[in-house]
């Protein structure tokens, strides 16, 4: 038997997701991952970007499914902890978390799986589609930045049945957004440094978020 497959046999596979819109992925996401991804002990995290958010006004979302993806393949190259899955690009409707898990967890190996997110978007979680359900699918971590308020959580604990399975990690954030990087290309401030060099390529070369809204992004939930 050889040196992985025994370390494989004798610890569970501990698998981190990352859902996002990802419109464009920026340094911020990369660093929760990566952070998140030390202090949870995950092997691997896989990025999962939406093909039609489910909770995001059709209008707001610029870049086609296409290219976000192809923004995230960017920006994980390099790291080979890091990879990214099609399966919510390819659906071609609006997926909700507690439906693209299980699919996952039939596309990927592991044992135990951890759904990485922001703790501002944790906090909305029962605006989610089922969220009790997607805590039985996975461990909710919730990514803080220094200094974060936990009883911002606290609602959620009267409200939902695996509160527990919620699992505040604190990150040193960085201050970006994709709103905030959308913004910028439109007024022609650069964004470099904000976002990895092949995504500030890829932004670049297509001319990205410099005023027309792509007709591929005209869906709704
Ligand atoms: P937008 O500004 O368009 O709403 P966003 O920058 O928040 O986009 P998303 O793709 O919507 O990016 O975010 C995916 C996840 O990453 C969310 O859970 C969000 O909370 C988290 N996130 C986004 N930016 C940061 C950041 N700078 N630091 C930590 N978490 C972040």
């Amino acid at each position: 038997m050889c040196g992985a497959q025994r370390e494989r046999e004798e610890r569970p596979l501990r698998v981190g997701i990352f859902g996002g819109t990802f419109d464009p992925i920026h340094l911020g996401h990369l660093l929760i991952a990566e952070q998140v991804m030390d202090e949870m002990r995950l092997s691997e995290v896989i990025f999962v970007p939406s093909g039609i958010p489910p909770h995001k006004a059709a209008s707001s979302v610029r870049a086609s499914a296409e290219d976000r993806y192809r923004m995230v393949l960017a920006a994980v190259e390099g790291n080979p902890r890091f990879s990214v899955d099609r399966v919510e690009v390819e659906a071609g409707r609006a997926m909700h978390t507690v439906e693209t898990v299980p699919l996952l967890k039939e596309r990927h190996e592991g044992d135990e799986w951890f759904f990485i997110t922001g703790a501002d978007e944790v906090s909305n979680l029962l605006t989610w589609r089922e969220p009790d359900r997607l805590l039985e699918q996975v461990v909710m971590v919730a990514a803080t930045r220094p200094g974060y308020d936990l009883s911002k959580l606290d609602h959620l604990e009267k409200e939902l049945r695996n509160f527990d399975r919620i699992f505040p990690v604190e990150c040193s954030r960085l201050d970006i957004s994709a709103t905030n990087i959308r913004r910028r290309v439109l007024q022609g401030k650069s964004i470099r440094y904000m976002v990895p060099d092949g995504v500030y390529r890829f932004i670049t070369r297509k001319k990205l978020y410099s005023g027309e809204l792509h007709p591929e992004t005209t869906g709704t939930e």
